[in-house]
């Protein structure tokens, strides 16, 4: 019988509003994931947390702003504002959320030349978080994701997810997205195409 996990995703501080990448309403959701962690049987959170030179940030990229893109060795990158940097105020989760319950915590985009939306791969699309075979190794087949943001880390998690095997549901209500440019309605339309569950 395969276990289930709920996996919140990057619920920091940095995300939330007040924070350097905040998300409209990134906060809102706390009360709706706590009540979840609490139903769930195992729980998993992730953390963005990067080395404060990190190549996502517009800061290392003289004449670039904040979500202008770069060509990176492994594809186009979106820059963004420095956030969550590892052992900052901002990269501590969001102080409502009950995260106390976690059995593993995710770090990601450590390295400090790649970034890492997915909770499984770099955006390298080849470098593993590890978090697969976590999965894998404790018998835990469905997972549910929920966090910040729709559009991003969620939607890149959601989708390697599927991808590795795992039976995956976002919960909507659960999360908020950037919404960059349209971004939003192009990853649902990935997500629903990939056979992710969007609740
Ligand atoms: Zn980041």
């Amino acid at each position: 019988m395969s276990e289930e996990a709920l996996i919140v995703i990057d619920v920091q501080n940095d995300f939330c509003p007040g924070g350097n990448l905040a998300v409209a309403e990134g906060d809102k959701i706390v009360p709706l994931i706590n009540e979840m962690v609490g139903r769930f049987d195992h729980v998993i959170l992730t953390q963005d947390w990067h080395p404060a030179d990190h190549s996502s940030f517009a800061s290392k990229h003289p004449g670039k702003q904040p979500f202008e893109t770069v060509e990176m060795p492994y594809g186009t990158q979106t820059l963004w504002p420095d956030h969550c940097i590892q052992g900052s105020g901002g990269a501590a989760f969001h102080p409502a959320l009950k995260w106390t319950k976690a059995e593993l915590v995710v770090r990601k985009g450590f390295r400090a030349g790649i970034d890492s939306y997915s909770a499984f791969h770099e955006n390298d699309r080849t470098t593993p978080t590890g978090l697969a075979g976590y999965l894998k190794e404790r018998g835990i087949g469905k997972i549910t994701l929920v966090g910040l943001a729709t559009d991003f880390c969620v939607a890149y998690s959601a989708l390697d997810a599927v991808k590795l095997g795992f039976d995956t549901t976002v919960r909507l209500d659960a999360c908020r997205a950037i919404d960059l440019g349209g971004s939003l309605e192009t990853m649902l339309g990935k997500m629903r195409e990939a056979g992710v569950k969007l609740a």
